[in-house]
């Protein structure tokens, strides 16, 4: 396959002033990243500060529910409470190592933003988060969180205050200073090389579960799932097992109220080719080929794009594209808090959803692995009111 492109998907569709930053960013990826001393300072931050290895969970209570045997990977307990920090640590570390001084980044919910300062103060360097007016009042506590870590948040007031227009912004930004500057990227999207980085630095996720369910089981998983927009914390969990096609692999987006079009983020159900922040994805867009907000309840998931690797594996049907909506997901949040005890993100409970209402796609005797990409607390109030109306 050709270098930045996955199938048609990925390549770089940006202004021509930005390739050779790009390049820069390739060939320092491709120098630092496999060097001893970038692991082991890498993996030692993973380690101690982020707490990996995260536990591979036996949850007894939910797989009576589902009559198969289900295992979580438990990314909620990495520090930060999502697999986010996976990589933003990886990525800081490399802007360190570039000699660059200033980190920037941009964020809707606030999670990546928050994952980025963390990071960037361990590693040394400033951080400045862009982010939508709209986002801002939305995200009020996130933007609390990141400031009283010091980073520099600035509002972007161009478009319609929300992510995609922040992006533009964020990107014209990094054309003026990327000598002093990393652009970080939260998800596997945007241009090459930034979805390979992204996957390679969350692919920690599937070489622990790998070591883990041998040790548990002695043998692999039947099945993968995980829920997603961009697709990072799915491919993190996917990559040691694609080339072992009797796993089954599951990606669930967000199906928001219903699936038409103005009421969902399930870009796989409802977009289209179509380019979006540098790259060529599935895209929610209208029939002028305008990119279309999604819609969903889950913050991390209320993206129109699907990044170039994970649009490829289920175009290639290597990957199943599922979806749960709304009213499903909040119920699956109330089931892993009464059997399991643990509250999970939004995001996180699409994949329980799934699950749940998907039984016969499981045998009793299978093994399945749950990514459990993030905790809940930020979701508490949205989760609250939906149940008790305050
Ligand atoms: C951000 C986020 C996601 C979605 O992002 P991907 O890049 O697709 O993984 C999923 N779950 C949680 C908890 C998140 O914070």
């Amino acid at each position: 396959m050709k270098k930045g492109r996955f199938g048609k998907y990925g390549g770089q569709y940006v202004n021509e002033n930005l390739i050779p930053v790009l390049i820069e960013l390739e060939e320092a990826f491709e120098r630092y990243y496999p060097t001893p001393e970038f692991q082991e300072e890498f993996k030692g931050l993973l380690r101690d500060y982020g707490g990996r290895p995260t536990p591979l969970y036996y949850a007894k209570n939910f797989s009576k529910l589902v009559k198969c045997k289900v295992y979580l990977k438990r990314e909620d307990l990495l520090c930060g409470g999502s697999h986010k920090l996976n990589n933003a640590l990886g990525q800081a570390l490399l802007a360190k190592k570039m000699g660059k001084s200033r980190l920037i980044t941009e964020t809707a919910a606030g999670q990546h933003g928050l994952a980025t300062v963390m990071a960037g103060n361990i590693c040394g360097l400033e951080t400045e988060i862009f982010m939508g007016v709209k986002d801002m009042e939305r995200q009020a506590s996130n933007v609390k969180r990141m400031k009283l870590l010091g980073a520099k948040v600035t509002p972007v007031k161009s478009g319609t205050g929300v992510l995609k227009d922040t992006v533009s912004d964020t990107l014209r930004e990094w054309t003026t200073c990327s000598r002093t500057t990393y652009y970080l990227m939260g998800s596997t999207v945007g241009p090459h090389p930034f979805p390979e980085i992204v996957a390679t630095f969350q692919s920690v996720i599937g070489m622990e579960i790998k070591e883990q369910i041998l040790e548990k089981e002695g043998r692999l998983p039947d099945a993968i799932l995980a829920c997603g927009s961009g697709g990072s914390n799915a491919l993190g969990a996917f990559r040691s097992f694609i080339d072992n096609k009797g796993i089954r692999l599951y990606f669930v987006e967000g199906g928001g109220e219903s699936l038409s079009a103005d009421n969902s983020a399930a870009a796989f159900q409802l977009g289209k080719p179509g380019i979006l922040q540098g790259a060529l994805m599935q895209v929610l867009q209208d029939e002028h080929g305008q990119i279309k907000p999604s819609k969903t309840r889950a913050a991390g998931l209320n993206y129109p794009g699907r990044g170039p690797e994970i649009s490829y594996l289920c175009e290639i049907g290597r990957v199943k594209a599922c979806y749960a909506f709304d009213e499903e997901v909040f119920e699956a949040v109330k089931v892993m808090c009464r059997t399991e005890g643990l509250i999970p993100a939004l995001e996180t409970a699409h994949v329980i959803a799934y699950v749940l209402n998907h039984k016969e796609e499981f045998d009793k005797d299978e093994v399945i692995v749950l990514n459990y990409s993030g905790r809940g607390d930020k979701d508490l109030e949205t989760i609250t009111r939906y149940f008790y109306g305050s």
